[in-house]
């Protein structure tokens, strides 16, 4: 077997935050493990951000929206075809490129939502290898759906899937409980299922203990590897500084702002909100929000995006100035890893989950779509981190209810339990990716097979 001097891996995120940094972050993890990576980004994307990569390389493709990226295209489907055919041409260019210039690529890892990324990847003679950041147990529902074994409209009140407890439809993700509200992302999610019988292997952002028997149970199907999670060692140690962060922001943290008004808090003090990159809330649940928050009567950090901003209440800064933080983008990490925090209002987007189960945040899941209410259901009933607030006839969260899941994890004696499973899940996170660690020997196992094949 011959060795070759640092293998070189592209690896290529979806175009949005929560895609970028799983894959971003992972493409570090093989940086520091010896290997050449360089993380695929579009134009567009290049254009209207700098994301700052560390030892990564940086790389662009066009996905046929240069100028204006996702919001130009008519569809998610016109969106998702273009990318299929200009996104795989000007990744060949760029894997013939990386030859020419002496880099020459042994691998592709590429987001599962891109199907393509595989077919490409043949076609050149590389391995590929496709990138779940969503966890295994929402992929096995999926998995069940593609096939056939799962039906919809679901009409028994429990659904019962191997490797999984019975689900109730509420906990099973939105576009399988309600297919017809997003038909196009239904078909995305499922494409990632149309070619996986074909790959030598298969990444999930997710650690063995955190799903074991659905992940035992999938691994006789494909060639499942665990490698979450993936955010950066020094947050695991908590070896940060409050003004430098993992830099594949998508949107311009305030970070000063964050850390320095953390800094003058309480340990275990104060609530983080945020809703991710992508979830959209109606006026009247933004208010019943910003009034939960207030009556809760913690302090509070609230990240609301510029484009939800005009749906605070009016009088609302005013009124809780004395209690609350509102910015626009926050540095997450630095957020949660900061002794301030003591609880989470999340959308239960999978990042942010894994996020505050690594760094041992009690969470309250207000999920709004996609795979979050079932990443919510195993915040609150499998792994015992958190409460997921319940929804009215009128399909709202009330600010009475907001106040109370702040409360029982702030005040009550389940919030001190769900403390204590966050600090054990932390410490199982943590042994999962140091040394000899699953998900460590997973990444050396791969690295392994890229050195000597
Ligand atoms: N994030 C951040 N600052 C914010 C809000 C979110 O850095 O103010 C990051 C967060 O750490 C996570 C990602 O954005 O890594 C959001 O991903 P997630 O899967 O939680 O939600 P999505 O945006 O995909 O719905």
């Amino acid at each position: 077997m011959e060795k070759q001097e640092k293998p070189h891996v592209l690896v290529l995120p979806y175009p949005s935050q929560g895609h970028i940094n799983p894959l971003g972050q992972f493409a570090n993890r093989l940086v520091s493990k010896g290997l050449k990576a360089t993380l695929v980004t579009t134009i567009f994307l290049s254009k209207t951000t700098q994301l700052v990569s560390g030892s990564v390389g940086l790389e662009t493709i066009s996905d046929g929206y240069d100028d204006g990226g996702f919001a130009k295209a008519e569809s998610i489907e016109a969106y998702l075809d273009q990318i299929e055919v200009v996104g795989s041409r000007t990744l060949g260019k760029l894997i013939e490129k990386q030859a020419s210039n002496g880099t020459p690529v042994k691998c592709l890892v590429y987001d599962a939502f891109f199907p393509w990324g595989l077919d490409l990847a043949k076609r050149y003679g590389i391995m590929g290898v496709p990138f779940f950041t969503q966890p295994w147990t929402v992929n096995n529902i999926y998995y069940h759906f593609y096939h056939g074994l799962l039906k919809v409209p679901v009409l028994d009140p429990m659904v019962s899937i191997p490797g999984l407890v019975p689900l109730r439809l509420e906990d099973l993700p939105g576009f399988i409980s309600s297919p017809a509200s997003y038909p196009a992302y239904l078909n995305m999610i499922l494409s990632q299922f149309s070619n996986l019988e074909k790959a030598d292997l298969v990444f999930v952002n997710t650690f063995e203990k955190l799903e074991v028997e659905v992940l035992s149970w999938m691994a006789k199907v494909f060639p499942i590897s665990t490698i979450g999670p993936t955010l950066p060692s020094m947050y695991l140690d908590k070896r940060i500084e409050d003004d430098k962060n993992y830099g594949l922001n998508l949107y311009k943290p305030n970070n000063s702002a964050c850390m320095n008004w953390l800094n003058t808090r309480e340990p275990g003090s104060v609530v983080y909100v945020s809703f991710g990159s992508m979830a959209v809330l109606g006026d009247e649940q933004m208010e019943e929000l910003a009034w939960g928050l207030r009556d809760s009567n913690s302090y509070f950090l609230w990240v609301v995006r510029s484009t939800e901003e005009e749906k605070l209440p009016c009088k609302f800064l005013e009124e809780t100035s004395e209690k609350g933080l509102v910015v626009n983008w926050s540095p997450q990490l630095n957020v949660l890893a900061h002794p301030a925090v003591g609880c989470f209002v999340t959308h239960c987007g999978w990042n942010s989950v894994l996020e505050a189960l690594s760094l041992g945040v009690p969470m309250v899941g207000l999920p709004q779509w996609s795979d979050q209410p079932t990443n919510a259901m195993l915040v609150e009933d499998i792994w015992g981190v958190g409460v997921r607030a319940e929804i009215n006839e009128k399909g709202m969260v009330t600010r009475k209810e907001i106040e109370l899941c702040i409360r029982e994890i702030t005040e009550g004696n389940r919030g001190k339990e769900m403390k204590r499973n966050a600090k054990k899940w932390r410490e199982l996170a943590i042994e999962a990716v140091d040394d000899g660690g699953t998900s460590d020997n997973s990444i050396n196992e791969f690295v392994l097979k890229l050195v000597y094949n």
